[in-house]
């Protein structure tokens, strides 16, 4: 059995740690590694070696980054292919979504290869006679990210690419669950030339985290996962001095109103809820549908939910693997129980899908529950699954409030072709990143990523200027070389 080990100072190593958890492969159901859970003690080796990083990196020119990122985006995407099939092996996500997921976070290093642009500061000539003003920004120091098992490869690529372009260290803790991809990111770091201890992976589970919490050498937290936990690390993370961006969970809702292209919606709706067996944190859980557009939609979206094909990842065949464990398998069943109980007509029933030849793996096939009322369980709790909920709504003023008074806000859709109604809800919708007959609208790495409400802890989003703000502090310089003519006051300083 292999143990996954850390990635500190330069090498992979199990540094103190004892403790390890099992890494599945969902599709068969199959334990395939152990992964060593850090103590705090390998924690703080691995600050001590980003602290001595950031001595030199954090100061090294934005050329010298820049080679590094780029060589780091060849060997990404030359790649893309093995990092995808680690994604999938441990994930269970189909190795074509996985590809897309690599590139997706490709896209931030892209954007962070042109960082001397973006880093660009501001100057003001003459603010008082003789007097010029300039402002610039500059890295935190050791820095670290906390991510989700949904997206191994992306998520973390939200974070370290910003983070390093503009001159920081970085600790990547990543999900327990499917840890194998980020120890072959540490890999191509160094082959790209990145100098040790500028990024680094440590393994775990609550301990590892709130020892970077609590590590007085860590200056910034980047988090992604669910709500309770964002909510943790923002509280903590702040409490202890840090600056903290903390994206939670998700119940995203699409708007289907009675003149979209009911074609359209369905298929895509399909996709967007189901497409990585619905593990997406911009997945869509919930369809409102106005007036007659539910009968219209149910019709051929039921119909394209039974085309789902579930099958293993690796299986070229297969439209949607497994969900990641047994446990969130047992837990999406549960919801669907609950659904049932409490009213909902099940249309699409994927409970007790049995792939042959995977019995023992981890899947959950597409289902479609009508009449969910916002104070049914399934609606009310983060399914994280292949659940698509139907409610039903009057108006576009009814659906608009259902989606509002739902407490998470990161994810959105309508589907019409009516320009008007289209722009009352981008405007009244209180949700971050909003789809008009676009149903995951997961923003390019130029602009930011991230939700409203209990999306969100932290005033930063991800990526894109927003990430480079939050990695970076600015400094302002009001400067004055001639100093013959300038007599001194005791009165605050006026522009002359
Ligand atoms: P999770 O919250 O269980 O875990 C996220 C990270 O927190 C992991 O690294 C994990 O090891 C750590 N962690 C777990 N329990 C902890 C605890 N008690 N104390 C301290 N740290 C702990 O999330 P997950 O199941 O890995 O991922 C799915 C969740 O992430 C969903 O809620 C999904 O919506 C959310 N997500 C959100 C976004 C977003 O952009 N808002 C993106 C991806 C995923």
């Amino acid at each position: 059995m292999t143990t996954i080990q850390h990635w500190i100072d330069g090498a992979a190593t199990s540094g103190d740690s004892t403790r390890t958890s099992q890494v599945f492969n969902p599709a068969t159901g199959a334990v395939q590694a152990d992964v060593l859970l850090a103590e705090a003690s390998d924690v703080d080796r691995a600050v001590q070696a980003a602290t001595v990083a950031f001595d030199e990196w954090g100061q090294s020119s934005l050329s010298r980054r820049t080679k590094i990122l780029f060589a780091f985006r060849e060997l990404v995407n030359s790649r893309q292919r093995e990092l995808a099939e680690v994604i999938t092996d441990e994930h269970g996500k189909v190795l074509s979504d996985a590809m897309g997921e690599v590139q997706r976070g490709l896209e931030v290093v892209e954007f962070a290869c042109g960082i001397p642009q973006v880093l660009k500061g501001d100057y003001s000539d003459q603010v008082s006679t003789d007097v010029d003003s300039y402002t610039f920004r500059q890295p935190l120091g050791v820095v670290a990210g906390i991510t989700p098992f949904n997206f191994p490869v992306m998520v973390p690529m939200w974070m370290y690419p910003i983070a390093i372009a503009t001159g920081n260290t970085f600790i990547l803790k990543p999900s327990e669950r499917d840890p194998s991809v980020s120890m072959l990111i540490a890999e191509l770091w160094a082959e790209a030339g990145l100098p040790t201890g500028v990024f680094q992976v440590v393994h775990g589970d609550k301990s590892a985290v709130d020892a970077i919490l609590n590590h007085p050498g860590i200056a910034a937290v980047s988090f992604v996962g669910s709500t309770p936990i964002a909510s943790y690390i923002h509280q903590r993370g702040t409490a202890n001095g840090k600056r903290v961006q903390a994206l939670g969970g998700a119940k995203n809702h699409a708007v289907v109103l009675p003149d979209a292209d009911m074609e359209f919606a369905a298929n895509h709706l399909a996709a967007a809820a189901f497409g990585s067996a619905g593990e997406r944190c911009m997945a869509i859980s919930a369809t409102v549908t106005v007036g007659p557009a539910g009968d219209m939609l149910l019709d051929i979206l039921d119909k394209k939910a039974r085309e789902v094909r579930v099958g293993p990842g690796r299986n070229a065949e297969s439209d949607m693997g497994p969900v990641v464990t047994a446990a969130a398998r047992d837990r999406i069943v549960g919801l669907i129980d609950s659904g049932e109980r409490e009213g909902g007509e099940i249309r699409v029933d994927g409970r007790g899908l049995v792939v042959p030849g995977h019995e023992e793996g981890f899947f959950v096939g597409p289902t479609v529950i009508d009449q969910v009322t916002p104070q049914m369980e399934v609606y009310r709790e983060e399914v994280f699954g292949p659940v698509l909920s139907v409610l039903r709504a009057k108006n576009i003023d009814e659906a608009i409030s259902i989606i509002n008074a739902n407490p998470y806000g990161n994810g959105t859709a309508i589907f019409t072709e009516h320009g008007g109604a289209a722009r009352k809800f981008v405007r009244g919708i209180n949700v971050g990143m909003i789809g008009v007959n676009v149903p995951v609208p997961v923003p390019m790495a130029f602009h930011s990523f991230g939700g409203w409400k209990s999306s969100i802890f932290g005033d930063h989003h991800v990526h894109g200027a927003e990430g480079v703000r939050f990695y970076t502090q600015a400094k302002v310089v009001t400067q004055r070389w001639a100093t013959d003519d300038v007599t001194a006051s005791f009165d605050m300083p006026t522009a002359r």
